[in-house]
């Protein structure tokens, strides 16, 4: 049977593959499962969540810095962790119908699916390994990192003595992660390669409650920031019996996910991590990854407070929020009604008809070097305005017969449906304005 919510994610999967955001991986060879590959509106909008991201944690604030680190890693690095022993989840299969779960969502001994005998759990291993060099005996075997944050805790001492900071302050990167997920399914939500956003605080110990509460404040408030309807995010508290065993404390931040059960899924979890990470490190190293306090005169293994929130997820979540269909002056439209921040294209430059192509161009020429923009001569004006919406676009430039006369063109707004007409010779300047302070009220709409 088909449900509401498996037709809006079939409905968005489609318009991902149609408009060029998302692609099955390997498709003309039947598909990769669960692996995901960006098209060219979809690296865009990937790209506009990062960096607004890396401005908001990074670039705007004294007391951030960044790295980018190897992807493959040191194997001490993950035993140093917890990883090598704890990254596992015992698996059962279905010996009938040999579908695999994880035990922990199996009540009883029979197979959910069929009612099969299912077998004795299996541990399942999380990271994906690789040989480094010619030999592929066990000195070989290395690791591609299950997440971005531990390369951090292991360049602690290099950051601290190339750039001086004191406490507090922290440490950011992006970049993929990857986990040989045993159900990765919904989409781009869990996949086995995927990016991250991770910030790693280190404060005092006794100030990690208060930037701890900073810290979720900020990042829900980036979230809401992105267009998301503050009605569709939440903050969840774990509970002692969830947490993960290096972490004092840990809040979600979730959004409303159609496909999970109980409505609430994981976008984002901020953590307090303690000293754990650092000490471990030291352990493992024989490396002294401690803070010198220039002022107290002592050697500090500081707290941490950890932001890690996913590229993908998010994404999903901002597609799913901004997702709409409607009926205008008796018409059917779908529109991705992104903010205008993230949007791919933001501005559609459209001559009305092909007699005005080579004037239209010019128009585009004009405005391309200035704001990411698109041409678009196929198909009818009405056709174009759509593809537009379903991209969401949130401006198009309409240039016209009365054009060539008056160097004039009109500019409609994606959601309102408000039109302006505007000299080119300032359409640049115009188009600034109103992508950063909006559509004016009285240039109305429907
Ligand atoms: P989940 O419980 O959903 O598996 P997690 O608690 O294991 O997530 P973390 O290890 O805290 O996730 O990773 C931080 C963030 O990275 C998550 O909030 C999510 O946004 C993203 N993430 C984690 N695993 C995946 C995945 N398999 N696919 C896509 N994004 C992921």
């Amino acid at each position: 049977m088909t449900t509401d919510i498996d037709d809006l994610m079939k409905k968005l999967v489609s318009l991902c593959k149609r408009r060029g955001f998302v692609f099955q991986s390997g498709e003309i060879y039947g598909g990769l499962q669960s692996s995901w590959d960006y098209g060219p509106l979809g690296v865009e909008l990937k790209r506009n969540i990062e960096a607004g991201w890396w401005d908001f944690m990074v670039s705007t604030r004294p007391d951030v810095v960044g790295m980018d680190s190897a992807i493959i890693t040191h194997p001490d690095v993950w035993k140093a962790s917890g990883h090598l022993q704890h990254f596992h989840d015992p698996m059962v299969d279905c010996m009938k119908c040999k579908s695999r779960f994880r035990q922990d969502h199996v009540e009883g001994e029979t197979c959910p699916e069929c009612g099969g005998e299912l077998t004795e759990p299996r541990d399942f291993g999380l990271m994906f390994k690789t040989s480094m060099g010619a030999l592929e005996d066990d000195s070989a075997t290395v690791y591609l990192r299950p997440e971005t944050c531990q390369p951090i805790f292991v360049n602690f001492s290099n950051i601290v003595t190339a750039t001086r900071q004191k406490l507090p302050f922290g440490i950011a990167q992006t970049g993929k992660a990857f986990r040989n997920e045993i159900t990765a399914r919904n989409f781009i939500f869990r996949s086995r390669e995927f990016e991250q956003m991770e910030m790693e605080f280190f404060c005092r110990p006794e100030e990690a409650g208060r930037w701890f509460d900073y810290w979720v404040e900020q990042r829900l408030q980036w979230y809401r920031g992105l267009g998301i309807r503050s009605g569709n995010l939440r903050t969840r508290k774990h509970d002692e019996s969830e947490l993960a065993h290096y972490a004092d404390s840990c809040v979600d931040i979730e959004y409303t996910f159609p496909f999970v059960t109980g409505g609430w899924g994981e976008l984002e979890g901020i953590a307090n991590r303690t000293d754990f990470d650092l000490k471990a490190q030291m352990e493992m190293s024989g490396q002294d990854l401690s803070f010198q306090d220039q002022a107290g005169n002592q050697k500090i293994v500081p707290w941490v407070i950890e932001t890690s929130g996913g590229i993908g997820r998010t994404m999903l979540a901002v597609l799913l929020d901004a997702y709409r269909e409607e009926t205008v002056e008796g018409r059917e439209r779908v529109v991705l009604g992104l903010h205008r921040d993230l949007a791919p294209i933001k501005v559609a430059v459209l001559p009305l008809s092909r007699k005005l192509d080579d004037r239209a161009e010019e128009v585009f020429r004009m405005v391309s070097p200035h704001l990411p923009s698109q041409f678009d001569v196929t198909g009818s004006i009405g056709k174009r305005y759509r593809r537009m919406d379903e991209a969401g676009t949130p401006f198009c430039v309409t240039f016209d017969f009365d054009s060539l006369e008056d160097r004039k063109v009109t500019v409609r707004e994606r959601d309102s449906l408000g039109q302006i007409r505007t000299p080119i010779e300032t359409l640049v300047d115009t188009l600034k304005d109103i992508l950063a302070s909006g559509w004016p009220d009285e240039c109305g709409g429907a």
